[in-house]
């Protein structure tokens, strides 16, 4: 069924796409990362991030030097650097280095000295709970500064082709932000609003539920965490790490009691959105979110990553109809996954396998995990991994994750398809370009 509007964009050299949309990216630390903080994202050695930390502080003399996106597996020396090497070059100045995946920091001695309450090891580094603490005791960015971090992500989203984002926020003033930006008629393309946990309580007491909003803004699941990632070591596993005997990773299910989160979550009427990405977590998660799914799921609770996934966890997900929300460009990024994972890798990343037994799945790019870049999402989706045969979606399957499934998975589907938002891809400059149809109300 093509909307008129969409028929009229066809051209011989162009593939006409509903619009896209991006599951799970974080809008503010995206947002953030461009208007405030040094990208390191492309550094391959340690003498080039500390050329880029010395240009950088050099163009912002005062403050917090927060650097994020450094990937350890990426740099020549194979590691992350050590407070003492961050204060041989800034003994004065506080620097946080943020790992790829958020998961870790490392602090030198001037951000220890300010923030004593953290409680980083004796190299400087710091992870999940306790880095993300650290983060929230920073001095705060003003409305004005968050607006116009989430403005400029927003922009950058549409401009890479995107017609729909769901973003993950970090802490309630973000909603506030996109409100304003929602009622200045500012925001770029449609957004579906993923709460944290802990504003749970906040957010009924004033009668918030999933699916509030309109087509340009909507309160979608809360988000709660139930383990790391595999970059950091704290992706919870049910064997030890095969490149560290005796490492498991971190079981944040029952350290936050998150069984009981979700029966509150659920019979306050919301839907349930859920990191987890080792073995252990996501076959909790899947028990836990299981009794609340009554067959088919009504609420579209949802898992994000599901990267180790075995047979009989994935049978779950597809019994209850749980949405898979995953991130296909994580797997050239983990290259390196068989060696921390043995035999198990065969059990990752099988966006396949788990179309086919019935799971619901939304394909996203956890940016600033990994960049907005839908045409190379849709190309590792359509890759596959090294590790089993049930990786590969085709290109219809990468593209219906891509747009249905993405919307379904916020609840919006019904609406959006009924919208005529496009993507137009440009074969001849493999280019995107995105529409959104800003007549409706
Ligand atoms: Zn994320």
């Amino acid at each position: 069924m093509t909307h008129p509007f969409r028929a009229s964009l066809a051209a011989p050299d162009r593939t006409v796409l509903p619009g896209l949309c991006d599951a799970h990216l974080h809008v503010y630390w995206l947002g953030e990362q461009i208007t405030r903080q040094c990208d390191v994202s492309d550094v391959r050695d340690f003498p080039q991030l500390f050329d880029r930390l010395q240009a950088f502080a050099a163009e912002r003399p005062t403050g917090y030097l927060i650097a994020r996106g450094l990937d350890d597996q990426a740099l020549r020396e194979h590691r992350l650097p050590y407070a003492d090497e961050l204060d041989a070059h800034f003994p004065h100045r506080p620097v946080i280095l943020i790992r790829r995946c958020g998961h870790i920091g490392i602090l030198n001695a001037a951000v220890r000295h300010l923030l004593p309450a953290a409680t980083p090891d004796a190299r400087g580094r710091i992870e999940e709970h306790a880095f993300w603490e650290v983060l929230r005791s920073l001095p705060k960015p003003t409305d004005a500064e968050l607006d116009a971090a989430a403005l400029a992500a927003l922009r950058l989203a549409r401009s890479r082709g995107l017609t729909a984002v769901g973003t993950i926020l970090e802490q309630p003033r973000q909603l506030a932000s996109l409100v304003r930006l929602r009622l200045a008629g500012l925001l770029p393309v449609r957004v579906t609003a993923h709460p944290p946990g802990d504003c749970l309580l906040d957010l009924h007491k004033v009668g918030m539920l999933t699916g509030f909003g309109d087509p340009w803004l909507r309160i979608g699941a809360v988000k709660y965490f139930a383990d790391g990632t595999f970059g950091a070591r704290t992706a919870w596993l049910e064997d030890d790490y095969t490149d560290a005997p005796g490492q498991r990773g971190q079981d944040l299910f029952s350290a936050s009691n998150l069984a009981q989160h979700f029966q509150t979550a659920h019979s306050l009427g919301f839907q349930i959105a859920v990191h987890a990405i080792g073995d252990a977590a996501v076959r909790a998660v899947a028990h836990a979110l299981a009794p609340l799914c009554d067959g088919h799921n009504p609420r579209r609770h949802r898992i994000e990553h599901v990267s180790l996934c075995p047979d009989d966890v994935l049978e779950v997900l597809a019994r209850n109809r749980i949405v898979a929300v995953v991130q296909p460009q994580f797997v050239p990024s983990d290259s390196w996954l068989e060696q921390r994972l043995g035999p198990r890798v065969k059990h990752a990343y099988r966006f396949r396998a788990l179309l086919d037994a019935g799971v619901p799945l939304a394909l996203s790019s956890d940016c600033p995990v990994e960049p907005i870049d839908p045409l190379a999402t849709l190309a590792a989706a359509t890759t596959g991994n090294p590790w089993n045969r049930d990786g590969a979606l085709t290109h219809d399957q990468a593209v219906h994750a891509y747009t249905h499934g993405a919307n379904f998975a916020a609840h919006a589907d019904t609406e959006r398809e009924a919208l005529p938002d496009a993507t137009v891809l440009d074969h001849a400059t493999r280019t995107l370009t995105a529409y959104v149809d800003s007549s409706a109300p």
